[in-house]
């Protein structure tokens, strides 16, 4: 189960459902510097390994992977680049974000050699890589998807939260109520879909976010759609009081 760290509630269900599936859980933490931009936050990223393998441990691993960035990246000569399902979205506004993830994920998987791989679906554009990854070159590895774990607030948690001040953090968590409000809107067939991602979207920056994409998708080929699928999921990303939050959900979900 592959981590960058500050290990949250959200990591530990996917740890305790790798630990209890398989006779052996492994995880890793390694903030991953090939996935970050120039401009962005890999020197301020909250790293706290005493605290991380604590959570580990609780969470039933048997072992956990903590490379040194040097051992992972450097000398290396391949890059893993799945295109299509990168293009859009974070692949778009984060250029190299992906093959960044893609080769090191990739790496960790030749390193671990898992029966299983365990990642979450709030990173969902991550999730159609890995398995289009997988797909392609054939590896012989079950990637096994859990849903979001939630603060109370509704807000996803992510180690990013960190950055918040408690009152910013509290009014962060109204980005999953606009996804929900447009998720209804879409499912009981009051408005269409495009109407109904513009009015989310007006409601988003009315709050203060600045949006970078609301779109309903399809979570396989991250394509958007115009027509309800049974799994389609509506997809954000925004920045609120300079954090940047990504959130998605099942439109489905109430
Ligand atoms: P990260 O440490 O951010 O790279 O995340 C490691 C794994 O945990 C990824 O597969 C994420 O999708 C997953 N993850 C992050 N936040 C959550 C959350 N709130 N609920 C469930 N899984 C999560």
């Amino acid at each position: 189960m592959p981590t960058m760290g500050a290990l949250h509630a959200g990591h530990h269900s996917l740890m305790v459902a790798a630990s209890s599936e398989n006779e052996v859980g492994v995880g890793s933490i390694f903030v991953n510097p090939l996935q970050f931009g120039p401009a962005e936050d890999l020197e301020k990223y909250p790293r706290n390994e005493a605290a991380d393998l604590e959570v580990a441990e609780s969470a039933g691993i048997t072992a956990m992977f903590c490379p040194d960035p040097a051992e992972m990246v450097q000398g290396l000569s391949t890059k893993v680049a799945v295109s299509g399902v990168s293009d859009q979205f974070e692949g778009q506004l984060r250029p190299g974000h992906f093959d960044g993830v893609a080769t090191i994920v990739a790496r960790l998987f030749g390193i671990v050699l898992p029966t299983r791989a365990y990642f979450g679906l709030k990173d969902l554009q991550q999730c159609a890589v890995v398995r289009t990854m997988v797909r392609d070159l054939c590896l012989p590895v079950d990637i096994r998807l859990l849903e979001t774990v939630r603060e109370p607030s509704g807000l996803a948690l992510s180690s990013r939260n960190a950055y918040f001040s408690p009152e910013d953090r509290e009014a962060a968590a109204q980005l999953p109520m606009v996804l929900k409000n447009v998720a209804g809107a879409i499912t009981d067939g009051s408005g269409d879909i495009a109407k109904s991602i513009s009015i989310g979207m007006a409601e988003l920056a009315y709050l203060g976010f600045a949006v970078d994409y609301l779109e309903l998708v399809d979570p396989l080929t991250m394509v958007p759609v115009r027509k309800i699928g049974e799994d389609s999921r509506l997809i954000v990303a925004a920045r609120f009081k300079g954090v940047r939050l990504i959130d998605n959900i099942s439109i489905y979900q109430k």
